[in-house]
């Protein structure tokens, strides 16, 4: 195959020797960031922020084609829905349901006490955040999974109001899809709202007045969930106003192969994900030309016969996607560190090795039977994921993100009297010495 066809642009590094800044530099990367599509959304959300149902009813019929009778989805509709729902979409939401169950029961932490000196203790209580709103994408694909891996950690941190939002869909009459009505029955979240993109997120963020049915809709706390470029955008605008989790935006794959690799499963796997978006991005990373050209001619048999070639062929040609060749597999392991994927497979001889090596990454999967969509659905683990290179400073969707840690500070007459010294004379030092008088009046008389 000539070059000129190759889906995956090839960079060559293993003549490099590049720090993790110039690497970062260059790796493929999406020509359309956050940060512009901040720009191209802002007066959406300021829209919404000011004018309310209104905005997002004008919005919905510019970016989504229609106009929703209800934005606020009628309870019945989702009784309907649940009612409707195909039995064998039924259990396997249920099947994935309990897997990220059994996962997230084990990410509930307890309070946990520090006697600091006897008579002295700090408490760590973790308290959830009182209403969320969940996002869930209906653009390109509906996505009903998202309803599970946004909804399941947020009720085993014990939040007491959530309320989830998803585009509305023209041939559903403006409701959001009846699968994910459905998912939403099914987990007995009745709040739901006919609202998609930047317009959502704003709403979630600000609440509105009247919905257009009488009642108002009170904002939330925190915005989750994950979306295209344009929904990651807009929570990067909300966020102040509101908590955010990672910026979850176009779905990114990257895997670390080497010769032992199955070129099949690999560009199956670089497919997959770029069947999401045609800003997703699919990057291979491997010490072996004969693996990458070998998955080159893989993808020329697949992309072909798949559903969504345009889009995957999109997404694969784009400057976000690439072929990166590296000396070895440390050289590697830096640049899927610099890289710090959404979703990071490791095909290589002794994968477990290598994957405890790696430290920037949404998730890791490990081994040639463990691909990103098994991830996606049915692993128990969460698939909202930090993407856009911001694993390295932060996790995806858990049960953590919807707690938050309070301290509870108890100390008694003599243990205040033990921290006496340290704290006026920190208290003096930083040249606040009513710090320290709040503390020496409780010694004098
Ligand atoms: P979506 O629901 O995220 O976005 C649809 C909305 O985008 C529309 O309602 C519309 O309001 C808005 N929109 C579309 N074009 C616009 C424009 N030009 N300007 C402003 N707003 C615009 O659905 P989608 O588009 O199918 O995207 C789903 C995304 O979610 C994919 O990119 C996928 O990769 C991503 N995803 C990410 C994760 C993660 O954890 N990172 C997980 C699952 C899915």
């Amino acid at each position: 195959m000539s070059p000129a066809d190759a889906f995956l642009t090839v960079t060559d590094l293993r003549a490099r020797s590049l720090s993790a800044a110039q690497l970062t530099a260059a790796l493929p990367r999406a020509e359309l960031d956050v940060a512009a599509a901040a720009e191209a959304v802002r007066p959406v959300v300021e829209d919404v922020a000011a004018r309310g149902a209104e905005a997002v009813l004008e919005a919905s019929e510019r970016f989504d084609g229609i106009r929703p009778a209800h934005l606020r989805v009628p309870a019945v509709e989702l009784e309907r829905a649940l009612a409707e729902l195909d039995p064998q979409i039924r259990s396997a939401l249920e099947e994935s349901i309990a897997r990220v169950r059994a996962v997230d029961a084990a990410q509930v932490r307890p309070a946990e006490t520090v006697e600091v000196v006897p008579g002295g203790t700090v408490t760590q209580r973790w308290v959830p955040v009182h209403r969320v709103g969940l996002y869930v994408p209906g653009g390109r694909a509906v996505l009903p999974s998202s309803v599970v891996m946004n909804v399941v950690p947020a009720q085993a941190a014990g939040v007491e109001q959530i309320v989830l939002a998803s585009p509305p869909q023209k041939e559903f009459g403006g409701l959001p899809h009846p699968t994910i009505l459905a998912a939403c029955a099914l987990l007995g979240v009745t709040e739901v709202l006919a609202a998609g993109g930047a317009q959502a997120i704003a709403l979630l963020a600000h609440g509105a007045e009247d919905l257009g049915d009488g009642d108002g809709l009170e904002g939330v706390d925190l915005v989750t969930g994950p979306g295209n470029v344009y929904v990651a955008a807009a929570k990067r605008l909300v966020r102040g106003k509101v908590g955010i989790d990672a910026e979850a935006g176009p779905t990114e794959i990257a895997i670390l192969a080497d010769d032992t690799a199955d070129p099949a499963f690999v560009a199956a796997d670089l497919i997959s994900q770029a069947e999401h978006d045609p800003m997703a991005a699919s990057v291979l990373v491997t010490p072996s030309e004969a693996l990458a050209e070998s998955v080159e001619a893989a993808l020329a048999v697949q992309v072909p016969a798949a559903l969504h070639r345009e889009r995957i062929e999109e997404a694969l040609r784009g400057p976000q996607s690439g072929a990166v060749l590296v000396a070895d597999l440390v050289q590697g392991l830096a640049v899927v560190d610099a890289y710090g994927a959404e979703h990071l497979e490791i095909q290589t001889a002794e994968a477990d090795e290598v994957a405890a090596r790696v430290t920037n990454a949404g998730a890791v999967f490990v081994g040639p039977h463990s691909p990103v969509s098994l991830g996606d659905y049915a692993a128990g683990s969460n698939h909202v994921l930090p993407t856009g290179g911001t694993s390295r400073f932060t996790g995806g969707l858990g049960v953590q993100t919807f707690l938050r840690g309070i301290h509870v500070v108890r100390y008694d007459r003599e243990a205040l009297a033990g921290a006496r010294e340290a704290a006026t004379t920190l208290a003096r030092a930083e040249g606040l010495p009513a710090h320290g008088t709040a503390i020496d009046v409780r010694f004098e008389g």
